[in-house]
């Protein structure tokens, strides 16, 4: 009897694993519409990267057939350069990343990375050409070592630790009597916000992909940590193709290219200076949040 027991309980351990890892992607996306699941195409290739460079060509995309949420979206990355995202609640920012990401099928148009559309290429290939840093990072039930190295299961524990001080996390690490082995997660420790993107951005670095997707999360984050993930998250996209999603406009100022969006269209874009000089719907955002900043005196 102990026998059939032991591996039956490993079993249902390995199942409540791979469900979480299953939930954890669904939950780093959002919802899901009633959009059905992506498939590989049967003649499906592996995504040749060469650079990383990305385009949308006129996107159409709905969750719900009622109701449209991109409205005719192009622009390109070219490789290595970082364009950001900029714009009110709703206006479909979160939906670029989950569309490139290939959560999603668009409607009309396509996305191609290097010439090739995303959905003739394996989700696998195309999948592991990109590094996420969500707004809100889920950990695994494990330690934090496991984690870390989650961004790349064969790395070496120097490669790991590397990656954790590049992320700023190190210091913290060293509080913990456990340190790497402290167990995190909903059944161990529960790390703040700050400290839960540092382990996003350092899986991403032990990762290296050539594309990187960034949905900012820094404006619940006091400016002390602010900074600190900032400087870890240039560090990360420096030289790498980056598609940055922003909430605070004063994060995004050196973006090759900011795109302002408004209901479901870009309807401005390029660098900050233009952008202020010409007075529209960016230096509106600009003001208010700067004004806001002001009121609450940070
Ligand atoms: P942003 O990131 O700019 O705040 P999103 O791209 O997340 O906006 O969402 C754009 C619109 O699409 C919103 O109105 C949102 O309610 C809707 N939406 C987002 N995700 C889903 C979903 N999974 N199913 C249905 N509607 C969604
Ligand atoms: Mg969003």
């Amino acid at each position: 009897l102990l026998q059939l027991f032991i591996p039956l309980n490993a079993l249902g351990f390995v199942y409540r694993e791979i469900r979480q890892a299953l939930v954890n992607v669904e939950r780093l996306f959002g919802l899901l519409g009633d959009k059905p699941t992506i498939e590989d195409a049967s003649d499906a290739s592996e995504l040749d990267v060469n650079g990383g460079e990305v385009r949308f060509e006129n996107i159409h995309f709905r969750y719900h057939k009622d109701r449209e949420i991109l409205k005719g979206v192009s622009f390109s990355i070219p490789v290595g350069k970082k364009v950001a995202v900029v714009g009110a609640s709703g206006a479909g920012k979160s939906t670029l990343a989950r569309l490139l990401f290939r959560f999603f099928d668009v409607d009309q148009g396509r996305i191609t990375i290097d010439g090739q559309d995303i959905r003739t290429v394996t989700q696998h290939s195309l999948r592991s050409a990109m590094g996420v840093v969500p707004q809100d990072t889920v950990l695994f039930n494990d330690t934090l070592y496991k984690n870390l190295a989650y961004g790349r299961p064969d790395a070496t524990e120097e490669e790991v630790k590397q990656a954790a001080r590049l992320a700023h996390l190190d210091r913290f690490i060293h509080t913990l009597p456990e340190g790497y082995e402290t167990r995190v997660g909903e059944r161990g420790l529960k790390l703040s916000g700050g400290e839960k993107q540092r382990v996003a951005i350092a899986r991403v670095l032990l990762k290296n992909p050539p594309i990187l997707i960034l949905d900012e999360a820094t404006s619940s984050l006091d400016s002390v940590s602010e900074a600190a993930i900032l400087e870890a998250l240039n560090e990360v996209s420096r030289k790498r193709t980056t598609l940055v999603i922003a909430h605070r406009l004063s994060t995004i100022r050196d973006a090759d290219t900011i795109l302002v969006m408004d209901d479901g269209r870009i309807v401005e874009s390029g660098h900050h200076n233009d952008l202020l000089a010409r007075g529209g719907p960016y230096a509106r955002l600009w003001n208010q949040q700067n004004r806001s900043a002001e009121d609450s005196g940070t």
